[in-house]
């Protein structure tokens, strides 16, 4: 399995000099299988220049993974350009968030008067899934969504295939009790000896007395979270949009700090536009 990322910034897009190397897209990661098959995970700004690559390469079916309906994780999807082949098969796959199908509220930004191109006009065959938490199979991999403790919900997601296991929680605060998640525990149990753990860790410390409640984790919790399920690599990930990269250097840092003063093996990243982890 290959996981190439398109997109690992929060909230909103940025651009300048001080995001250049972690990058301003918003929430895209690109799964590729042994076989050769794609999988997507959200279609946040970062899946425009997915898009690209996909149509250059040749690529005729795609299936997205939709983590929930936050603008940060749809709004490229009107960018994605093989909507626009008459020979592509995209397939849809979201839960339920606020008492419909995640896959309408990504139609949705396809739509006038906030679009000029409506849904019912893209050349592709566009299909929707509506999956509960419970696993399914797309070729080899095996999907298993978990409940997102986050406000309006969503999945998180295991990728399985053979003994390699990749873990996708963003956009997940684990101090929290939003309806529809789980405990602390609960995410420790699901990323257990998981191969690689991407998870949201979009707020220090300090900043997170005051933003208790909006969804996403401090980086400290995510660190003891990753020690605790004994993960092989963490990525930090869903960084805040006024984060500079000297700024994610220093989390980073932190973070790795607290993982040797614990002893522990995880081997902790802060996940780049761009980067590729082979697992
Ligand atoms: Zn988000
Ligand atoms: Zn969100």
């Amino acid at each position: 399995m290959i996981i190439r990322c398109w997109g690992s910034r929060g909230s909103i897009a940025v651009s300048g000099k001080d995001t250049l190397r972690y990058g301003g897209d918003t929430t895209c990661l690109e799964v590729e299988s042994i076989e050769g098959d794609i999988l997507v995970l959200d279609a946040g700004t970062g899946i425009r220049r997915l898009g690209n690559r996909l149509k250059k390469d040749g690529v005729k079916t795609v299936h997205i993974l939709f983590t929930h309906a936050h603008w940060d994780h749809i709004i490229g999807f009107p960018f994605f350009k093989p909507l626009f082949d008459p020979q592509m098969k995209i397939f849809l796959y979201g839960g339920r968030v606020s008492h419909a199908p995640v896959t309408d509220f990504v139609k949705k930004t396809m739509c006038s008067p906030t679009f000029p191109i409506p849904m019912d006009e893209v050349h592709a065959t566009v299909e929707s899934k509506e999956i509960a938490e419970e696993s399914f199979q797309i070729q080899n991999l095996t999907i298993t969504p978990i409940c997102l403790n986050h406000p309006n919900g969503g999945f998180g997601y295991k990728i399985t295939e053979d003994q390699t296991s990749f873990v996708f929680l963003t956009d997940n605060e684990l101090n929290f009790s939003h309806p529809g998640g789980y405990p602390r525990d609960t995410y420790v149990s699901f990323a257990e000896n998981s191969d690689l753990l991407i998870h949201d860790a979009e707020f220090c410390p300090d900043e997170y007395k005051a933003t208790r409640g909006w969804g996403h984790s401090c980086y400290t919790d995510v660190t003891q979270l990753a020690i605790d399920a004994q993960v092989k690599t963490l990525g930090l990930f869903h960084h805040n949009q006024d984060r500079t990269d000297e700024d994610l250097d220093h989390i980073l840092q932190e973070c790795r700090n607290e993982i040797q003063a614990k002893k522990s093996s995880v081997v902790c990243t802060g996940v780049k536009q761009g980067d590729v982890f082979q697992l």
